[in-house]
Parts: structure tokens; sequence; C-alpha cells
């Protein structure tokens, strides 16, 4: 790639005729893609360490989630939720095997999962002889979808404050279990929680952050709705991520790596809460229609495969000391599984379009970090791969994050 294209990314796209403006796409088309490659309109390739914002859990063109797709579309893609859905029950066992036993509802997005949790808040705290709870607490750098019952409990102003006025929320500092307990009281309906923070700059709590929080939420009545969006379906080496601090929530949702790409939500209500969504209270047209359950069947019965999260483990630490050996000690780098961010101390663009210059996808999260999300089936060679040409993307761009040894 020339360094004339990498300097039009930026520009040219966005005026793209016939398009809202919200989005500012790099100029470049992803065509194609098998395994953990992704192929330009030129027929470049690339290694995807993205996932396409952590969702292509098994990477592109997998055979058997290919495979079941086709016999799903050639039997039924759709008859709505009017009808008894077998594949939606098949999924909620699956997704108890996962270690969520719950009632599920499914719908199409992540921020439709948390929509879904959300109005369940409202009836906890409405439910009769328990006063009113009506708040609800999340915390800074928190994101959990753009609707606006979501948006409303997700911190960053820059999405919310066009939106105002949004329904009342409260934002308390991510892993302080003080000021979380201090704001705690009778009448907090709920605690939105991610078990790391994906988009806010993948943020790792302080290890107990979670236990507490469930103790918290235990004490005073709230209920515990762990936003697994983006760290649901192995994607940190757990099935869930909450599961590194044995917690149980009262409400996980779950979205992006769910269908491995065929969009599908969920929001899986334990047994505090299960029975509270009662006829007519909520609904989804397309939620959890045929396609999208044999879709994300496929996907949880790969991740939850014998040995498939002890894979992801393994990847995860040999991409951890990877990045920690590129980017020397002065670089904080997190995450955990196959979810890593690296704090940088520029705007990650010029990085990501080096990385996309030497075949190589990334992504970035708030903050100045580098988010590096593969997908779930990548081995030990290719984070290899990964790992080396991140290397001669930063050099690059030599001004980010500077290392004291030479890379
Ligand atoms: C991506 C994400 C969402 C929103 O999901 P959409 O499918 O884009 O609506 C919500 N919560 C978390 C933690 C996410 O990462």
């Amino acid at each position: 790639m020339t360094d004339e294209s990498l300097s039009s990314f930026a520009s040219s796209a966005s005026s793209t005729l016939g398009l809202t403006l919200n989005y500012q796409p790099l100029d470049i088309a992803f065509v194609r893609g098998i395994g953990c490659h992704l192929f330009d309109e030129l027929g470049r390739r690339y290694l995807d360490a993205f996932a396409g914002v952590a969702v292509s859990a098994l990477g592109h063109a997998h055979p058997k989630l290919t495979a079941a797709i086709a016999q799903q579309a050639g039997t039924l893609l759709h008859a709505s939720n009017h009808y008894r859905n077998p594949g939606q029950l098949q999924l909620s066992q699956r997704l108890a095997d996962a270690g969520f036993p719950g009632r599920a509802f499914f719908c199409n997005s992540g921020t439709e999962a948390n929509e879904a949790a959300y109005k369940v808040a409202r009836l906890w705290g409405r439910r009769p002889g328990h006063g009113s709870k009506h708040r609800m607490l999340a915390f800074a750098n928190s994101f959990h979808g753009r609707t606006l019952g979501a948006l409303s409990v997700t911190a960053n102003p820059a999405y919310r404050d066009p939106f105002a006025p949004l329904p009342a929320a409260e934002f308390i500092q991510y892993g302080n279990v003080q000021k979380l307990a201090a704001t705690m009281g009778p009448d907090v309906a709920a605690v939105f929680v991610e078990p790391i923070q994906g988009e806010g700059g993948v943020n790792v709590p302080p290890v107990g952050f979670l236990a507490q929080v469930r103790a918290l939420c235990r004490q005073h009545d709230a209920l515990m709705i762990c936003d697994e969006v983006q760290t649901g379906i192995g994607r940190t080496g757990y099935a869930f991520g909450h599961q590194f601090e044995s917690v149980t929530p009262d409400v996980i949702t779950l979205a992006k790596g769910l269908g491995g790409g065929v969009p599908i939500g969920a929001a899986l209500f334990g047994s505090s809460c299960g029975e509270l969504l009662t006829r007519g209270l909520h609904g989804s047209t397309f939620g959890g229609n045929p396609l999208a359950c044999a879709a994300a069947l496929t996907v949880l019965n790969e991740v939850l495969s014998p040995d498939f999260l002890a894979h992801i483990q393994a990847r995860g630490a040999q991409l951890q000391s990877g990045l920690e050996h590129l980017f020397g000690p002065q670089t904080v780098v997190r995450g955990r599984g196959l979810l890593w961010g690296v704090q940088l101390d520029t705007e990650p663009r010029p990085l990501i379009e080096a990385c996309l210059a030497e075949g190589l996808v990334v992504g970035s999260a708030a903050h100045q970090t580098l988010r590096i999300a593969p997908p779930l089936i990548i081995n030990a060679e290719l984070i290899d791969d990964l790992l080396a040409r991140l290397r001669r993307a930063l050099l690059r761009v030599p001004q980010t994050n500077p290392p004291k040894i030479p890379r």
C-alpha cells in the first residue's frame, strides 16, 4: 500500500453518497475472508486481529458455521416469535451449559440486549412491596450501546450529550468499591457492569471487584447486570467474562461474538428476575430467528468444545507476553484471553494505518488504546505473525510509544 493511499484513508470514504455520516470508515473494503485472514478488493491479504469488533469468533468462512447457515437458510429463515421456536430453546440450553442457567430473551444486537435488561430492572424496581427502586448505576468509561436506554447507562459524553435528556443514571469510577458502596442504597434498581470494559479502553478491574459488586447488589436488593456483549462467548478465556471471579450476576447480556457474524443478541435472566418479563412486556420481530439461532448454536458448540477455552487462554498468554516484550515495560498492556489493549501515548490511527500497510487489521478503544481482538480460532503461528507485523508497523511510526530497548 502506498503512502498516498494511506493518507487518503480518513477523507475519501466519509463523503460516500447515500450513507449517513455517522461513520468515518477507512478507505478499504474487505470483500472476502477465510480463517483469520481478510482480503480487500485488490486481493491483498490481511491478518485479522480485530474480528470486526470482537464479532467473528470463528474467523471467516468457518466450514461448520457456513454449513449451518446454509442448511438453515435452505430450511427456514424466519417464522416470528408468534410460534414456538425450538432453536431458541436449544440455544438457551447451550447458554446454560456455558454456565448461566436462566431464561433467555433473544434480540439482534448488544444495545437491544441491554435495553431488555434495563426494562427488567425497571420491573424489578417496581415489584409490589419493595418500595420504589428507580436508580440505575453504571461506571465511568462504560459502553452499553446506542439506543436511548442503553445509552443512558453509557458514560461517554460524546455519545450521550447530543441526545439529552436521557433517563437518569449515576456513574462511579470503574473498580472503586468504596465509591460504589457509598452510592448504593435501597432505591437502586440495578448496577450495569462490564467484566472488562471493552470500548472504554480494555480496562481490567482489580481482582475481587465483580465479587464486591455482587455482594453490594445483594445487600441492597439491586440487580447485577453484567454486560458480556464483548467479553462473553469465550473472548476472555472463559465462556463468560464474569466467570473469572466465580460470581453469578442476576442478568447477563450477549451479542457480538454470539452469532459469529450473524446478528443476534441475548439477555439472560437468572432465577431472581427470570419471571418478570411476562406476556406483552417486551418483544422483537426478528429476535432469535431460526437463522440466528443456528449460527449461535454452532458458535457455542465450538467455544464449548473440549480444550477450546484452554486454547484461548494459552494464545492469550502468548499474545500478552509478545505485546509486553514489543512495547517495553513503560507501556501498559491490559486484557485477558484474546481481548487486549495497549495504552498508546498518541492517537491510535497512525499505527492502525501502518498495521494495514503491513497486512494487519487492528482496532482502537477509548483513551488512545490499541485494541487487539483476533478470531478465537487463531493459532500460535498466527499470533507470532501478528506480533511480527505489529513490530514492523511500529517501525513505520517510531513516535508511538518508543521503548528504551530496541524493538
Ligand atoms: C458493542 C457493545 C455493545 C453494543 O452492541 P451493539 O451490537 O453495537 O448494539 C454493548 N455493550 C458492550 C460491552 C459492547 O462492547
